[in-house]
Order: C-alpha cells, then structure tokens, then sequence
C-alpha cells in the first residue's frame, strides 16, 4: 500500500506516522506538510520525524494541500490518503478564521478532489467539535452539527462539502474521524498539556482559565492512531466514527493532577469567551468494529503523567 498522510508533521501526524511505520512495515509513505507553525514541537519543520529522512519508504513533500498541482504530484499512485492537515488551534480561529476556511474546508476539498482522480480512499480526519458542547449525554455520529467556534465551523463546513463526493460522478470512497481532545507527544508549544508542562518545568504559575470547570474527553494519541488505522481499512464507506476513551476530566483537575505529581502552582485568569462547557461523544459505532482504548482508568492517568512528564523534561534540558 502506498499511503499519503497530509499534516504529517503536526501532532496527530507525526504520532500516526510512527504507528504505521512499525505496524505497517511493507507500506510505503508521502508525507505532506506546510510546515506552518504547528508542524512539529517547536514548528516549521520536520523535526518530529527526522528519523525518517533516509529511510527509503518515506517520501517529504512540503506543500499546503491547496497546491491542487503539488496534491496532483504527491497522491500519484496512492492507493489511500489521511487528511490531518489543518489549522488546529481554536484560540488563534477566534482572532483571524480565515486560515482555518482555507486549510481545513477547501484544502480538504482539493485533497478529495485529487483522491477522487485517483480513486483512492480518503480518510478525513475531523473532530467532536463539529457537534457543539452537550452538558449531560454524549453525541451520536447521525447527530446535526451545532459548532460554536470558527475553527469547529471550518471543521463542520469541511464535512458538508466532502459528502457529496460520495455520490456519482465523483464516487470517493470516503470515511470520517471525529475524535475528541487528544495528548501525548509531538504536541505543539500551545496546547494545555503541553502548556501544564512548560509551567512546571520554568516554576510558573499554570494558568487556568474561568473556574477550570470545562470538562473535555482525553483520548491518548496512540489510541486514536489505532483507531484511525482501523477505520482506514474496516470503515464503511460514507459513514463518519467518532472517537473516544470516555476520560472526563475537568481542566482544572487534568491542572491539579500536574501539581499533585510534579510540583508547581494554579493561576485563574479570565474565561475565553466561547469556551465550551462540555464534549462527548458515543463511540458505539468504532466499539463494534472491535477497537479498544489502553489509556483508560488507571491507566489513563500512568499515561497522561508519562506524557506530562516527557514535556517536563524536555524544558529542563534548555
Ligand atoms: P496540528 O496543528 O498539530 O498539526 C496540523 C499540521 O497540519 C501541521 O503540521 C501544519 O503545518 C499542517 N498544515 C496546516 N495547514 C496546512 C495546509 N494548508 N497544507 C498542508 N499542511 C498544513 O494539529 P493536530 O492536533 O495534529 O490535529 C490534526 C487533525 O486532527 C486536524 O485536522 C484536527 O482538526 C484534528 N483533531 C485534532 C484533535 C486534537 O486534540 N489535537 C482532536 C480532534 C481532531
């Protein structure tokens, strides 16, 4: 299989690349990315998967995937392509959106339209946020959408235009992801996890937002990439999969578990407006197709201290 993995040098990607380098030894690899400032921990570049470059199965293409020509070039011959790529930061969507348009909505239409040529299958990765906060229950896949943040109504805009492309003429053979809030390494500088990290490691107050009382649904990366690798191959065509491990956490206990490990200080400062309350979602669908979460109970909690302790120690080598 020759398989086209786009953002691949952001967070989930890199992370998906790994997986599949080891699980997947005789595939070969196209690696896009536009390398922006999320691309990688530290950004713009390919650092996080440096120890690729010789490896003659891997292929780095630099390229934003509205390139419709570069796209054109880099999914020749791919038998499937996984859209990561995208302007994933909801804070930065709230002050200047437009990026997240271009990226994440009409870049993944010039990647299906490419796929489509091809015929190759698309897996588009898009997220929980698509269907809006939910205070008590979770959020069925057949659920209509309610995104209450540019970056999730980029994500939400995204879907819509895809799924025609399931239909004749075009006939892509599509399937979506909607994961919830992921963590582990790779991360960029400016999400929570990592951010927890940063202020542990250079004795600063970790900042909290509002009361802290947002609660998200941790998923360990690595359990998404298994999930991904799944519905890669088993998904049924057309049909969207969320994505999940059901670890509830409020932002202000993921903070307090930090400091009760490794030390440190809680700072409240104001709310972002539009931080939504609650997410979650019902994994039934991915459930049935037999995929099984590691980082749940007890567990959850070794893992996401592990993941916090790898960005601890890697501020206090600088
Ligand atoms: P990220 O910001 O870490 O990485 C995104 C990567 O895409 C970066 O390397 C960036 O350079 C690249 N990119 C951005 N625009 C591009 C473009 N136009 N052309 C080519 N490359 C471009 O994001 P992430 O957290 O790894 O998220 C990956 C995907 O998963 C996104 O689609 C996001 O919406 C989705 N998702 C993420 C989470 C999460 O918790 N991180 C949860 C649910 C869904």
């Amino acid at each position: 299989m020759r398989l086209a993995i786009t953002g691949a040098a952001g967070f989930i990607g890199s992370n998906f690349v790994y997986y599949m380098a080891e699980k997947h030894p005789d595939y070969d690899f196209i690696l896009i990315d536009k390398l922006t400032y999320a691309a990688s921990e530290r950004g713009y570049s390919w650092e996080n998967l440096q120890m690729f470059e010789e490896d003659y199965r891997f292929r780095f293409v630099t390229a934003d995937i509205n390139d419709k020509e570069a796209m054109y070039d880099a999914l020749y011959m791919c038998n499937a392509v996984v859209n990561f790529a995208a302007e994933s930061h909801v804070g930065r969507a709230m002050v200047n959106g437009e990026r997240h348009i271009l990226s994440n909505d009409l870049g993944a239409v010039t990647v299906a339209e490419v796929a489509c040529a091809y015929s190759s299958r698309f897996l588009h990765v898009s997220t929980d946020e698509v269907y809006g906060d939910i205070l008590e229950g979770s959020f069925r896949e057949d659920i209509q959408f309610n995104p209450r943040n540019r970056y999730a109504g980029s994500k939400a805009a995204a879907e819509m235009n895809l799924r025609p492309f399931i239909y004749p003429p075009h006939n892509l053979d599509l399937v979506i992801t909607r994961s919830a809030n992921n963590f582990g390494k790779f991360q960029s500088q400016e999400k929570f996890v990592h951010v927890i990290a940063e202020c542990i490691a250079k004795n600063r107050p970790i900042p909290i937002h509002g009361e802290g009382k947002e609660i998200r649904e941790w998923l360990w990366v690595e359990d998404n990439c298994a999930a991904i690798d799944l519905i890669l191959h088993e998904g049924k065509k057309g049909e969207a999969y969320n994505i999940s491990s059901h670890q509830e956490v409020s932002n202000l206990d993921l903070a307090k578990l930090a400091v009760k490990h490794f030390g440190g200080k809680i700072k409240f400062v104001p709310n972002r407006p539009g931080n939504d309350r609650r997410y979650s979602i019902d994994t039934r669908k991915i459930d049935r197709l037999g995929w099984k979460p590691r980082a749940t109970g007890k567990n959850f909690e070794k893992v996401m201290l592990e993941c916090m302790g790898y960005y601890i120690q890697k501020y206090q080598k600088v």
